[in-house]
């Protein structure tokens, strides 16, 4: 059998590694992977204008469910590049004022990596720690911030252990400071609400794969005024975006992100209340049949369809094989391959093999309830498993 019927036999739940395309989704975007070949910027043609027309569409949904003006969005091929185009552009269009960043000790590898690099160029960054739920800790970030800061990057949700940022409280804090305050929002967009005026957010990434929307797609918001972002590019060429990401449009992918976000707009409070459901009944399922678990990340502020769950003495890559009839992750996508224990994790400071007796649950659009009473029952019942053989 090849990899396409073994699918068809295990049940995904991975949707904080990726999620499905929407067939909706799907479906508006078809006509421009064929008839509709348009290139956006040569408008001299109603070619060009009708792709033109469509791009201009997306970018309304997505401003829309931020409550920004369009011309704030610009497009790129995902949150791992927005993330580098806001960090390096606005380090290096704000050089006059300092070379010093701030960021949290859990962010994403497109943050922490990139951090990383501009440290290893001459730049100066600080961590700033989290508590046991991942929540940042916000007096050391204040008290990080000197007269050479230029920036803070902390992520709206973990793509790990579901942690919400109290954004509103690090936009008062960084707006105060007269810092420009960068949220990785790639798991929170399209899955709780995000106002970036509220939370006085200046810049903020976004992913179209993990709202049901195309891989290989994303946007940066960038704030216009009060204060204007002022951020330089890294990739050079016919000044599409504003200049600010030269490069033909992937119309396809942006009318399919645009799709993606409008239909998550409609449907979000709904799914919130569909996976937080699931998640107390997975959670209380455990506690009635003996199997000792702990939720990782907030209790309560944390995005709806993750869930991190550690389960005391039960090495997850044991478990998981013997999980095969779902798609479950050791930790997050990125790391699946190496044995490396989790960053996030690690982070909480709770017990030393938290991280590799961690297992993430990811809900999507297409689960059911009956997927989760299956799992439920499948994982107390290897847990209990495992437990026999090892005692
Ligand atoms: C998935 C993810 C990214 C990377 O997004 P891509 O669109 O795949 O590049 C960045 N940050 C977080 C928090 C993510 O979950």
């Amino acid at each position: 059998m090849d990899n396409k019927d073994l699918m068809k036999n295990v049940i995904y739940f991975d949707g904080n590694a990726t999620t499905p395309l929407d067939e909706r989704v799907l479906e508006v975007m078809l006509p421009y992977l064929k008839d509709c070949f348009g290139n956006s910027a040569s408008i001299d043609h109603v070619y060009g204008i009708e792709a033109k027309r469509a791009v201009d569409n997306a970018r309304e949904c997505i401003s829309d469910i931020i409550k920004t003006s369009p011309s704030e969005i610009i497009f790129t091929s995902g949150a791992t590049e927005s993330n580098n185009l806001a960090i390096q552009g606005i380090m290096k269009a704000n050089a006059e004022k300092g070379k010093h960043l701030i960021t949290s000790v859990t962010e994403h590898p497109a943050v922490l990596e990139t951090f990383k690099m501009m440290e290893a160029n001459g730049y100066e960054a600080t961590y700033v720690p989290v508590d046991q739920y991942g929540v940042i800790d916000l007096d050391m970030l204040k008290k990080s911030v000197r007269p050479d800061t230029v920036m803070v990057s902390i992520m709206a949700a973990n793509n790990e252990i579901g942690t919400l940022a109290p954004l509103k409280e690090i936009g008062s804090i960084t707006r105060e400071a007269g810092v420009i305050f960068h949220t990785d929002a790639a798991q929170a967009v399209g899955h709780v609400p995000i106002d970036v005026q509220s939370m006085k957010i200046d810049c903020m990434s976004i992913s179209g794969h993990k709202c049901c929307g195309p891989k290989g797609i994303g946007a940066l918001y960038i704030r216009k005024s009060n204060p204007r972002v002022k951020l330089l590019p890294s990739v050079f060429g016919g000044g599409h975006e504003r200049g600010y990401r030269s490069g033909t449009l992937n119309v396809p992918g942006i009318v399919g992100l645009g799709k993606a976000i409008q239909i998550s707009k409609k449907e979000m409070a709904f799914e919130a209340k569909r996976f937080t459901q699931w998640r107390k009944y997975l959670l209380s399922y455990f506690s009635e049949n003996d199997i000792v678990v702990e939720l990782n990340g907030h209790p309560n502020n944390r995005i709806p369809h993750n869930i991190s769950i550690y389960i005391p003495g039960i090495e997850n890559k044991a478990l998981l094989n013997r999980l095969k009839e779902f798609a479950l992750s050791a930790g997050s996508a990125c790391s699946t391959l190496e044995a490396a224990e989790s960053h996030v994790v690690k982070a909480l400071h709770l017990q030393e093999r938290r991280s590799f007796n961690t297992i993430r649950i990811g809900f999507t659009r297409l689960n059911t309830k009956s997927e989760v009473e299956h799992l439920a029952k499948h994982i107390a019942e290897e847990v209990k498993g495992i437990r026999n053989i090892f005692g």
